[in-house]
């Protein structure tokens, strides 16, 4: 095992997808010295499990999520930024100088932090979720569908992360049936209309999953109707649940100041946090858009006012010297 570092930088990102690669780009091209601590399993972050980005701008082709967020991963890289493959598992950020820390036990010290830990799946909160996730249970269609060919599935949710994934395991699953709780979709227009005229596709409408049937592996699913309280079993495989995301603040919960459903309070449009030389940007922080293209920007606001921290910094700390000389 090699012996843990400390290196000091101008700028830590934690985290990366649209908002720290395009923070890192910035960054990186104003000549600040920057990390990025991409993560362990989740470098790219949400794209890297989506399939075709429609409406990302510039690509009137489309452009597959993990190959925009390669390029996007490139651009970084070109202007001098250093990533790391590695979690960040501790943060410092209180004090002017703060700390970072990887699984390695490497820290990275700074005078300014980006976070742009993006969110996680949200899950449904029954047991049976737990016992059977890996084992017909998936929050990721571009991973697991290939696993379901010809088999009868389910997807839950009704808004565009659902209604994609859908469509996406129609290539694979013999049927879907969207599970919804109430009786209208949350997803685009145009994404229901191709959910709706897909022949693969049903739907279970008013509909909650409360149990999940299989000792081994999914063999069907209870539903329990929002509006009369009925259940009903369905025959099925598959689990696939895109019912949102939750943001990912574990690292920094006791020191950023976080709203009451778990997003980081930010000066909007700015993105300064409560903590001095600490910025936030991407999903940690919005509960709203939640778009590739709204977390890029972003990402780009917390570079600019990373850099301007830095200057102000710079600028007092030489303020201070020539007063003592
Ligand atoms: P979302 O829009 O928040 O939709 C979540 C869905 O899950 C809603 O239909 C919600 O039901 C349902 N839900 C939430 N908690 C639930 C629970 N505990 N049990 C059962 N159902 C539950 O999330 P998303 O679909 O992941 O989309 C997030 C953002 O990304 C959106 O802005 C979306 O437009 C965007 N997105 C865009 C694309 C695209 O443009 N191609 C693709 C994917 C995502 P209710 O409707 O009843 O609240």
């Amino acid at each position: 095992m090699t012996t843990p570092t400390t290196s000091t930088h101008d700028l830590v990102i934690i985290g990366s997808g649209p908002a720290g690669y395009t923070a890192a780009i910035y960054a990186a091209r104003a000549r600040l010295d920057t990390v990025v601590l991409e993560g362990s399993l989740s470098a790219g972050g949400a794209l890297m499990t989506t399939t075709e980005v429609e409406n990302f701008p510039g690509f009137p082709e489309g452009v597959l999520g993990p190959d925009l967020m390669a390029r996007l991963r490139e651009q970084a890289v070109k202007f001098g930024a250093t990533l790391v493959e590695d979690d960040a598992v501790t943060a410092e950020l209180t004090g002017d100088i703060k700390r970072v820390s990887d699984s390695d036990g490497n820290t990275y010290e700074s005078k300014a932090v980006i976070l742009a830990t993006g969110s996680a799946y949200r899950r449904l909160g029954i047991p049976d979720e737990d016992r059977l996730a890996g084992k017909g249970v998936s929050w990721c269609a571009t991973c697991d569908g290939f696993f379901f060919r010809g088999q009868d599935i389910a997807v839950v949710g009704g808004g565009d992360s659902a209604l994609e994934e859908a469509i996406f395991l129609t290539r694979f699953a013999s049927t879907v049936t969207i599970v919804h709780r109430r009786d209208e979709l949350r997803a685009s227009a145009i994404m229901q209309e191709r959910a709706k005229n897909h022949p693969q596709i049903s739907f279970a409408w008013n509909s909650q999953v409360t149990a999940i049937h299989g000792a081994d592996t999914v063999e069907g699913i209870e539903l329990t109707d929002t509006v009369t309280g009925e259940k009903r079993d369905i025959p099925l495989t598959g689990l696939f649940i895109a019912i949102g995301q939750v943001p990912r603040h574990e690292l920094f919960t006791d020191e950023v100041t976080l709203d009451e459903a778990g997003f980081v309070v930010v000066d909007h449009p700015g993105t300064r946090t409560n903590l001095p030389g600490v910025f936030a940007c991407g999903d940690v922080v919005d509960r709203i858009y939640r778009q590739a293209i709204t977390a890029a920007a972003s990402g780009c606001r917390a570079a600019l006012d990373a850099q301007h921290y830095l200057a102000d910094v710079a600028h007092h700390e030489v303020g201070s010297t020539s007063t003592q000389v």
